[in-house]
C-alpha cells in the first residue's frame, strides 16, 4: 500500500475570505477519504493555536484527523542556507515551499501534493494551485486525486 500525503493551505483553499467554507471543507474531507491520504497542515493557520483548533475541529467533524504540520522556517534562516532559491519570487512562496520540503526530508514519500493558492516552487506533479477567490473546486480536487494516484 502506498502512503499518500496532502499538504494543506487554508486561505485561498478552504477559506476564500469569509472563514472556513463548509462546502469547501466537505470537498476536502471527501478528497482525503477517497485517497486515504494523511493531511499535513502547511498553512499559517498552524502557527496560532486558535486557528489550528478551528481547522482541526472542522476536519474531525468530518472524520479526518489532523496530526501533522510543517515546521516553521524563518526567512532569514532560509536565506542563510544558501542559493537554493535564486529566482525572484515572493518570500511567502519560498518559505512555504521550503517548509514543505523540510517536512519531506528524511521521509520516503512518493505520493504527495500541496494544495495552495500560492505559486509554490514544486514540480507540477506535486502541486495543485487553487484560485484564491474560489478555493478547492471539484476540478482541483480531481486534479489532486489524479496526482496522488500518479495518474498524470
Ligand atoms: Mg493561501
Amino acid at each position: 500500500m502506498m502512503d499518500r500525503f496532502i499538504f494543506l493551505d487554508i486561505n485561498g483553499v478552504l477559506d476564500i475570505g469569509q472563514g472556513l467554507d463548509s462546502e469547501l471543507v466537505d470537498r476536502f474531507a471527501q478528497l482525503v477519504k477517497d485517497t486515504d491520504a494523511t493531511v499535513v497542515l502547511s498553512s499559517t493557520w498552524r502557527r496560532c493555536s486558535d486557528t489550528f483548533k478551528i481547522i482541526r475541529k472542522a476536519l474531525r467533524e468530518r472524520e479526518v484527523l489532523l496530526r501533522w504540520t510543517t515546521p516553521y522556517c524563518p526567512m532569514d534562516q532560509i536565506n542563510e542556507e544558501g542559493a537554493l532559491y535564486h529566482e525572484s519570487r515572493p518570500a511567502g512562496d519560498i518559505q512555504r515551499t521550503h517548509e514543505i520540503l523540510r517536512w519531506l526530508q528524511h521521509r520516503e514519500i512518493t505520493a504527495w501534493v500541496a494544495i495552495d493558492d500560492e505559486d509554490l516552487r514544486l514540480d507540477e506533479a506535486n502541486r495543485v494551485r487553487t484560485n484564491e477567490y474560489v478555493g478547492l473546486t471539484v476540478e482541483k480536487a480531481d486534479e489532486a486525486k489524479a496526482k496522488l494516484f500518479c495518474l498524470t
